[in-house]
């Protein structure tokens, strides 16, 4: 299995028994390595703070700044939900609800599921 590295900029500074390893006499802080990483690139929330902190105004940039408010309108206020009390053989289980008009139309679990499948406008 692969292991994954922390992309915390500090984490191998951090004194935890688990980060110190090596040959004995040899030993090091190392950057942490999991097979899963609970907190996306990073080992926790003190490593993903740091990466934000030095690196988060270059990705805002990056990948677009917003620089005008967004609206919440009837065409894009779509969210999929779903009623968890409803039997699994209940054809309405699974629904999208806008949430200016209140209205709610049913969805099939294939809809539900697909993260592209949105009535909203883009
Ligand atoms: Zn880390």
């Amino acid at each position: 299995m692969t292991l994954k590295y922390c992309q915390g900029p500090d984490c191998h500074t951090y004194h935890t028994k688990d980060r110190l390893k090596g040959m004995k006499g040899s030993k090091t802080y190392q950057t942490r390595r999991r097979t899963v990483l609970y907190y996306g690139e990073f080992c926790d929330t003190r490593c993903y703070n740091d990466w934000f902190q030095k690196y988060g105004t270059r990705a805002v940039n990056h990948f677009g700044r917003l620089k005008e408010v967004k609206h919440l309108t009837e065409e894009n206020a779509w969210s999929k939900t779903y009623d968890w009390r409803a039997s699994a053989d209940d054809s309405h289980r699974y629904f999208t609800r806008n949430e200016i008009t209140k209205e709610e139309r049913p969805l099939t679990e294939a809809q539900y599921a697909d993260t592209n499948y949105t009535l909203n406008e883009r």
